[in-house]
């Protein structure tokens, strides 16, 4: 393995999902659901396919899929982006996050998340040579210090990833959230890099701000999303950046050299799917919103400290009742035990150890009804 891998370890949805496996535990630990997306969805891919579109899809997307997105923005948020010169398909957010941070960083740029922090982030910071400057979001509202935020600012930091609904806490940042760091990102004229990958998923009155909408932030925001959980499509990895057209070209030459080209009956499928989303949408939040009910209700009975989730398909619940071991080995302990359910320890989100809470574990919720009643009838064996 070359130098430069050697400081990340295998990603903790990979070895838990594996364990998951082997242990034959219900799985509420990886965030995908285990049930299919729409089926007028997976009709558009069969046909793309019947109609021979199997070749190499153009680099920068499929023009219908580029041309849905930017009805979209232009319908939900009132920007207007060219879908040849600003929108580029890649494979799922993960490329897109890695395409866009390799685009923009120098070595010894500063880049400032908040923590938890999403996995792929600081090591992708990292292997362009950054640094990755975290602020908690700190336990039990998961909200940042405006000071903490404001201090980060200096002349070394080049970007800031803000990842709103936010994996793994739920939260939706508000508008002041969301509008100090503008007001930061215009004074230190730093890029806004988002991950929107939730923007459908909010619940109650929480609502989701674009950060490229913001005032002056159009032409120093990319904007990264995905089709994976707004379609419960997970498997498809068709994602995406949005970002002026001088930034576009160098995350397209990174795609060139990365994959070139994104799965083209899928383009077509999630083309169709942004075109229908008024109707497809609403039935799946409807959905996941009376899960987030069923799990909340359900893990509070058994004596966790839930925090309910203002958006995204995870819920965190405080453990703290049943035990006052490390998150980890409290995941581990529910794994290998006879509750045989597979959760996500939230202390691997943290780059800094010290900053982190041990008595959290994220539960996702997108499941079959039969799937999360037998995971929280299993949990009970706590009580
Ligand atoms: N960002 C966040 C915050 C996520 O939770 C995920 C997982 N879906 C991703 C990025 C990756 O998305 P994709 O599957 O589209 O690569
Ligand atoms: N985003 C998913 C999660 O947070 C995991 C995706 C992956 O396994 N890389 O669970």
């Amino acid at each position: 393995m070359s130098r430069k891998l050697r400081p990340y370890s295998a990603s903790i949805f990979d070895s838990l999902g594996r364990k998951a496996l082997e242990k034959k535990c219900i799985n509420l630990g990886q965030g995908f659901p285990d049930f299919d997306g729409p089926e007028p969805i997976k009709e558009a891919a069969r046909k793309a396919i019947a109609e021979a579109h199997n070749q190499y899809a153009p680099l920068p997307g499929v023009p219908v899929m580029n041309q849905a997105l930017a009805e979209k923005y232009a319908a939900e948020a009132g920007l207007e982006f060219d879908p040849k010169r600003e929108i580029t398909v890649l494979n799922g957010a993960t490329e897109a996050m890695y395409a866009a941070l390799t685009a923009i960083i120098e070595p010894g740029d500063e880049v400032i998340v908040f923590e938890p922090i999403y996995d792929t982030y600081v090591p992708t910071i990292e292997m362009s040579g950054g640094q990755a400057v975290p602020i908690p979001l700190v336990a039990p509202e998961f909200r940042f210090d405006p000071d903490r935020l404001r201090a980060a600012f200096n002349e070394r930091t080049k970007a800031i990833i803000i990842n709103t609904p936010h994996n793994p806490t739920g939260r939706v940042f508000d508008e002041a959230e969301m509008g100090l760091v503008r007001d930061l990102c215009v004074a230190h004229d730093v890029i806004a890099v988002t991950d929107e990958v939730y923007e459908h998923l909010l619940f109650d009155q929480h609502r989701h701000i674009h950060m490229a909408a913001m005032e002056g932030m159009r032409d120093r925001t990319i904007t990264i999303s995905s089709t994976a959980k707004t379609f419960s499509m997970t498997g498809w990895k068709i994602g995406y950046t949005i970002a002026p057209p001088a930034a576009t070209e160098a995350i397209r030459r990174l795609h060139q050299f990365i994959a070139f080209a994104v799965a083209t009956p899928f383009q077509w499928g999630m083309a169709e799917a942004i075109q229908r989303r008024d109707s497809l949408i609403p039935p799946l939040h409807a959905d996941l919103a009376a899960k987030r009910e069923r799990i909340c209700a359900a893990l509070s009975d058994i004596g966790f400290k839930v925090i309910r989730p203002e958006g995204t398909f995870f819920v965190l619940a405080d453990f703290s009742a049943f035990s006052d071991k490390p998150d980890l080995e409290f995941a581990m302990d529910l794994l290998e035990s006879e509750v045989a359910v597979a959760a996500i320890p939230i202390s691997v989100f943290y780059k800094h150890q010290d900053e982190a809470p041990f008595n959290y574990l994220r539960f996702c919720f997108a499941k079959k009804t039969e799937t999360l009643d037998a995971g929280l009838e299993r949990l009970a064996r706590l009580k």
